[in-house]
């Protein structure tokens, strides 16, 4: 996996300091609140793992999956429920967790269906974002990391289903998804 790699743009340790900061911010955020965390799969799953034993306040946790109909490195904008959560969300202070935000469609498109279910509140964590490739008006209350327009993989993030098992986040050299298809 390490040859498709073309740079390391966060360590293993780089990426726990990170996690340890937004851990604490929430943790002083949410005390006394009824905080759920909802992991938005398969991404998110890494980061949620570290992240929520990093938050030292009662937390509940679920999960939900999404599918973008896009290709490999790009998000068509038509998002669709493959997984819902199995929790009701009213009373809750809810926090999106997610990988990475990009154009923000898929974001935009969860905050709206997530908000219509009456929680008490409703913020977005994510651990990276590309604010140069935004196209929908989404922000983030907690972000790990501003990174640059590339394409990233690792710490749960995939291309083509791989390199989500990689402790460290690195670009992908381009040649990857380049020849994609090719074969
Ligand atoms: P958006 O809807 O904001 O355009 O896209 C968000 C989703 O696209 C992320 O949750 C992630 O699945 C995927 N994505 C966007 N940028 C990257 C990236 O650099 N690397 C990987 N692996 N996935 C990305
Ligand atoms: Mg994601
Ligand atoms: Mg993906």
């Amino acid at each position: 996996m390490m040859q498709d790699i073309e740079e390391v743009l966060f360590t293993e340790r780089q990426i726990a300091v990170i996690v340890e900061r937004i851990g604490k911010e929430i943790s002083r955020d949410y005390r006394g609140k009824n905080l759920l965390l909802v992991s938005v799969l398969k991404g998110s799953v890494v980061f949620m793992a570290d992240l929520m034993r990093s938050i030292d306040i009662p937390a509940r946790i679920d999960f939900m999956a999404t599918s973008s109909y896009g290709s490999g490195v790009k998000t068509s904008g038509v998002v669709k429920i493959v997984k819902d959560l199995d929790i009701e969300l009213e009373g809750y202070d809810i926090v999106i967790v997610e990988d990475i935000l990009d154009s923000g469609k898929t974001l935009s498109y969860l905050l709206d269906i997530l908000q219509s279910r009456g929680p008490r509140s409703i913020r977005i964590c994510t651990l990276f974002d590309k604010p140069e490739r935004r196209e929908v008006d989404v922000q983030a209350t907690y972000t790990g990391a501003e990174i640059p327009d590339a394409f990233i993989v690792g710490y749960g993030l995939d291309y083509d289903e791989k390199y989500r098992n990689l402790p460290f986040v690195g670009i992908l050299k381009p040649s990857v998804y380049e020849t994609a298809g090719a074969d």
